[in-house]
């Protein structure tokens, strides 16, 4: 089994860790801890360097956190995959990790806010590095009520709220009326152990992204784009500086 560490730390940039199992065919190898995210919840994977070679993507398979490994130097094959057993040192693209948190907790801020004052669901999302977009059930959205919305998200960004991130026993989330509203009841039966992340007097959700620890780290965002998507279903972009 893989530790997450980024569930605990987010801002964790190297750690060291023992390679697990190997796949030669695919060049990648599972980790037994990783500070990678490995992508999911619509936040997408880290990239980074594992011992000297690129990160090129990451998948979770059951237990496991795979990395797929890049052959390093220029030309041939490159060196080869660290064996089972080996300790290797892992380094983030922290540039690209800390634009994801900052994209992921602006997401959730905007969740916050379309809930707290419209009523309304999301219903799916995505997120790049510094832009996204996320679907709500939203039938009285409208152009003009964009601008009023981007206002609240700057407000509560410079309201600096604090993030946290809790683990919970799986029958005390299900008693949280918010977590109960976001469709915890969707998570697999087989999960113990919920994580939360709340925006402090805005916003919780059982998640297991990465996100900054205080809103005034998102810095300055911006409503870019507003789509229709019929009469209920409405799309809000979202681009961050
Ligand atoms: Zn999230």
């Amino acid at each position: 089994m893989t530790e997450l560490l980024a569930q605990s730390d987010a801002y964790l940039r190297e750690f060291d860790a023992v390679v697990v199992e190997t796949d030669p065919v695919e060049r990648a190898v599972a980790l037994d801890r990783t500070a990678f995210y490995p992508g999911g919840g619509g936040q997408p994977h880290d990239l980074g360097l594992l011992s000297g070679l690129p990160v090129v993507r990451l998948q979770r398979r059951g237990d496991l956190a795979w990395h797929w490994l890049g052959a390093g130097g220029a030309g041939g094959a490159g060196p080869g995959l660290p064996a089972v057993g080996t300790r290797v040192h892992g380094v983030l693209d922290w540039e690209r990790r800390y634009a994801l948190m900052r994209t992921h907790t602006a997401f959730h801020i905007l969740c916050g806010v379309v809930w707290r004052d419209y009523q309304a669901q999301v219903t799916g999302g995505n997120m790049e590095p510094l832009k996204g977009r996320m679907d709500f059930e939203f039938q009285t959205l409208h152009g003009d009520l964009v601008h009023e919305i981007e206002a609240k998200l700057a407000a509560e960004v410079a309201a600096a709220r604090e993030v946290r991130v809790r683990h919970l026993p799986r029958a005390e989330a299900f008693r949280i009326p918010d977590l109960i509203r976001t469709k915890i009841n969707l998570l697999p039966e087989g999960i113990a152990v919920v994580r939360t992340v709340e925006i402090e007097g805005l916003d919780l959700q059982a998640d297991g992204g990465t996100h900054v620890a205080n809103t005034r780290e998102v810095g300055v965002l911006r409503v870019s784009g507003y789509k229709s998507k019929g009469r209920i279903n409405k799309r809000i972009e979202l681009e961050l500086d």
